[in-house]
């Protein structure tokens, strides 16, 4: 049975929402706000709420999901009468894109699921609002908010939610057999939404799930971690994975968690304090510590290849980034930095004056217009170049250009 209570946050979610569910309520339809942007709401956008986090803003949210009582087709009716874009994105378990005045909905018809085994459930639909919340993964996710902004909670996720409590809907043993990504899932959320470490006395003992773990497909695992990696301050939830064997279990048992751990919490704290945003990727080579993860990942090209450049610096000052890709000059010199044993305050202050360096400013032309021709070209202008990097990139054109002057008058005397 659900509790009933006012929705306090209503101006944090899109007024579009509002709009479509309250469309749906007029032609008889009961449709409903459910999981991220009902939770999110409550939690930022609640003026009373003592777990506001500090400083936060309340955004409007635009994720949009929402839980319909009709059948796929007569939501597909329904859409044609409206006029209104429909994409059937996961059909089979009822889940239809709507586009409403330019905002994406995922609208998935009341279900409830049966033989679930693993990754896959077979579902039922025509399910009540009480079952289709069963069926959800933790308390906090399965909050429902009707067009009249009445807040519906079976499972006290309300208070689960302000107390930093993230909590399976049922036996937690039972719901992550059903579908394994929920393991991942739950160290997400703790991550988020969670107070201090995750809980992990009631997760199934990892050994006794491993072979089953392995079936989810890399993708997944791969979007769930990078998504707890850039959480603004990922380092107890990423040690609760850790205790719990799941990190070694990902990466192989070479890497040494606690240290990669430890770097990745100072790579947070230098973009905190830089105002450099996370980029999950830079925080991934921290947490490896130029471990070769790209046969365990499917990253794309570019990532593998910033990978490589990053983790060169580790072992060596990698400065051709910043002629190759200035904008990961950045991402070097803090994982650098990030890794380093120097005192954070030092390396506070550099993160601090960080920027990406300025275009080369010569280019070969200029090299042409002073004489050297050929396979020369391209050694002086090296030249140049490195005289430019170690200056930190303050060598500006006319300087370049002495540097130039010089290294031609050099060159020629060899
Ligand atoms: P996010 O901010 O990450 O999008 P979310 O709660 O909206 O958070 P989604 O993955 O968008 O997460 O899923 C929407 C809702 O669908 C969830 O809140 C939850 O109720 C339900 N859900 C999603 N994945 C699962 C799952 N694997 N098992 C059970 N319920 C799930
Ligand atoms: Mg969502």
């Amino acid at each position: 049975m659900f509790q009933q209570f006012p929705f306090p946050a209503a101006h944090t979610i899109d007024l579009r929402a509002w709009e479509f569910i309250t469309l749906c309520a007029a032609n008889g339809i009961d449709a409903r706000l459910v999981g991220g942007c009902v939770r999110d709401a409550l939690l930022y956008g609640d003026p009373l709420s003592s777990s506001r986090r500090r400083g936060s803003r309340p955004l409007t949210s635009t994720d949009i999901d929402i839980a319909i009582k009709a059948h796929p087709p007569d939501v597909i009716a329904f859409c044609k009468t409206h006029r209104l874009k429909c994409i059937p994105t996961g059909i089979a378990h009822g889940t239809l894109t709507i586009l409403f005045k330019g905002l994406v909905c995922e609208v998935t018809s009341l279900r409830a699921d049966i033989n679930t085994h693993g990754r896959h459930a077979t579902v039922t639909f025509g399910a009540s609002f009480e079952e289709d919340a069963a069926r959800r993964d933790f308390t906090m996710n399965a909050l429902f908010v009707d067009h009249q902004q009445i807040l519906y909670d079976a499972f006290d996720g309300l208070s689960d939610l302000r107390s930093g409590h993230v909590r399976f809907i049922g036996d937690p043993a039972l719901r992550i057999a059903e579908d394994y990504l929920r393991l991942y899932r739950y160290f997400r959320f703790w991550g988020r939404f969670g107070k201090g470490e995750a809980d992990i006395s009631v997760l199934p003992v990892l050994d006794t799930i491993k072979d089953a773990l392995s079936q989810l497909s890399i993708e997944r695992v791969q979007s769930e971690l990078l998504k707890i990696l850039i959480l603004p301050w990922p380092g107890a939830v990423l040690k609760s994975m850790m205790h719990y064997g799941l990190l070694n279990y990902i990466f192989g048992e070479e890497i040494d968690c606690a240290a990669g751990i430890k770097a990745l919490r100072r790579l947070a704290t230098l973009e905190r304090f830089s105002g450099h945003s996370p980029c999950a990727v830079r925080r991934l080579c921290a947490l490896t510590q130029s471990q070769n993860i790209s046969d365990i990942f499917k990253l794309s090209r570019m990532q593998k290849r910033k990978i490589g450049s990053l983790n060169k610096t580790i072992t060596e000052p990698d400065y051709e980034i910043a002629l190759t890709h200035p904008e990961w000059w950045v991402d070097s010199m803090l994982l650098k930095d990030a890794l380093s044993t120097d005192h954070l305050w030092s390396c506070r202050a550099r993160a601090k004056t960080l920027t990406s360096p300025p275009p080369f400013p010569l280019t070969g032309a200029d090299v042409i217009a002073r004489g050297p021709a050929g396979a020369q070209i391209g050694e002086v202008l090296t030249a140049v170049k490195r005289q430019w990097i170690a200056s930190g990139f303050t060598l500006d054109r006319n300087a370049c250009l002495a540097c130039l002057k010089y290294k031609t008058l050099h060159h020629s005397l060899e």
